[in-house]
């Protein structure tokens, strides 16, 4: 029982604290899709491997254990079973992971793992081709975005709790970087599906954007 539900969005716009609200308040199972592809750039900066070469990577992706598990907190993010929850959210992993998510045969991967993992119905997965590539047949699909400032000043809130100090100014720079390098890369690019409903969210609260989606899913 229950539907998938896809949302996607450039960065920093809100999708996993959405996300998680929403398929809570659902009972459904919430899936990031960032974290696998941030989760496989930290493993391989680690391992000294070029973030642009695609067959180093994917065969770095094919003998790794990639697992998110459901928590209190969202999601736990383990890799060979090191917690790697916190550790992927780290400047060095955000600002390489782009490069990781542009190799055609990681995708090719990745999509077929997050399939596997929406397969139990009742699914909330976020990322940025979850709508158009993931889930093309996903019940309800949501295109979420703000404004690049709004975006950086919800992230520069979060770094703050995190310990990550970054001025907003560089934070407006790196979100337009990844967008760019995101909307313009060959496989699958960040777009909205046509079916997708769209919602700007720069001047909306976390709760107004959850019962929007929750009121969409509820019909
Ligand atoms: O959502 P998050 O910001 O954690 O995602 C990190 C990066 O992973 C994105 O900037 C994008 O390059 C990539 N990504 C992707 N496809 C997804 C999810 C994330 O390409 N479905």
């Amino acid at each position: 029982i229950g539907i998938q539900i896809a949302i996607d969005g450039p960065a920093a716009a809100g999708k996993s604290t959405i996300a998680k609200i929403t398929a809570n308040k659902l009972g459904y199972t919430y899936i990031d899709t960032g974290a696998m592809y941030r989760a496989l750039t930290y493993k391989a900066l680690k391992e000294h491997i070029d973030v642009y070469d695609d067959e180093a990577l994917s065969q770095l992706l094919s003998r790794i254990v990639i697992e998110l598990s459901p928590a209190e907190e969202g999601q736990i993010v383990r890799v060979e079973g090191e917690d790697v929850t916190e550790a992927i959210r780290s400047q060095e992993v955000t600002s390489n992971v782009s490069a990781v998510a542009a190799q055609p045969q990681v995708r090719e991967m990745m999509v077929e793992k997050q399939r596997l993992l929406a397969n139990s119905k009742g699914v909330v997965m976020d990322g940025r081709d979850i709508g158009t590539a993931v889930l093309p047949n996903a019940e309800l699909k949501i295109y979420m975005t703000a404004s690049v400032e709004e975006r950086a000043a919800r992230r520069f809130v979060e770094n703050t709790k995190r310990g990550i100090d970054r001025s907003m100014e560089q934070l407006c720079q790196d979100i337009a970087n990844r967008d760019k390098a995101d909307m313009e890369r060959i496989a699958s690019p960040l777009k909205q599906a046509d079916d997708a409903i769209f919602i700007d969210t720069t001047s909306m609260s976390i709760e107004q954007v959850a019962d929007t989606i929750i009121q969409h899913a509820e019909k």
